[in-house]
């Protein structure tokens, strides 16, 4: 397949599974008409990129749906000054979109392979302000807090504290909570030293395993 084809996949893929369940935000929709996400696949799951659905990325990982980084995305409410921290940088295509989206991204992944990938596929396709660091992401990443949004891509029994106490004023926060097998989408917001927190969809996450996680 050429890139005009994977174009127009993109395009269908936007109009059909991210416009028509609802997603309004037109600098989120363009991203994700932009991000070439058969890039971030293994050669054997190229043809599937744009269907409707997470696919394995290695390391018993995978890239979520693309509705689902659409909706995550648009949650966290983003402007172009933002800087924001992912946690699970996994293939490396969520923080792409971020990338796209505000001025700085800081990211962290567990398994160093991931890691290592991401952060070449990243440069090679020229998302420069993004930066990749292996660690235990339940733990936020203390050096460059604090952040305008914080995304978790993994599920978690909680929000872990790190990451709230790492969310800067007016800071949004989009992680998926609940046990094992199937979680919501929890957001909150910081108002001073209180949170305001609302319930989105029901999910289904691979674990966040760490410190402040499973
Ligand atoms: N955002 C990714 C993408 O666009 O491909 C998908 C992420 S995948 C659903 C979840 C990722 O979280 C996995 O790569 C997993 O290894 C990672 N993960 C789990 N626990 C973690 C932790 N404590 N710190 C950092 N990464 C973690």
């Amino acid at each position: 397949m050429d890139e005009a084809q994977f174009q127009k996949q993109r395009d269908v893929m936007v109009r059909s599974q991210i416009e028509a369940r609802g997603i309004q935000d037109e600098r989120v929709l363009a991203a994700m008409r932009t991000v070439p996400r058969h890039c971030f696949l293994p050669a054997d799951l190229v043809e599937e990129a744009y269907e409707d659905h997470p696919l394995g990325i290695g390391c018993r990982q995978t890239i979520s749906q693309p509705f689902m980084v659409a909706l995550m995305t648009q949650l966290l409410e983003l402007r172009p000054e933002d800087r924001v921290l992912e946690i699970g940088t996994g293939s490396g295509y969520q923080s792409a979109i971020l990338s796209e989206l505000v001025n700085e991204v800081i990211t962290i992944e567990r398994h160093a392979e991931l890691a290592l990938q991401a952060q070449q596929r990243l440069h090679d396709l020229g998302f420069l302000n993004v930066q990749v660091h292996v660690g235990d992401g339940t733990l936020g990443w203390e050096d460059a807090a604090p952040y305008d949004a914080i995304i978790v891509t993994a599920a978690s029994p909680a929000i872990p504290k790190a990451l709230k106490k790492q969310l800067g004023q007016q800071g949004r926060l989009i992680c998926p909570t609940g046990d094992r097998k199937a979680q919501q989408l929890t957001r909150i917001i910081r108002c001073g030293n209180a949170f305001e927190q609302h319930q989105s969809i029901n999910c289904v996450f691979v674990p966040l395993i760490g410190e402040e996680g499973w």
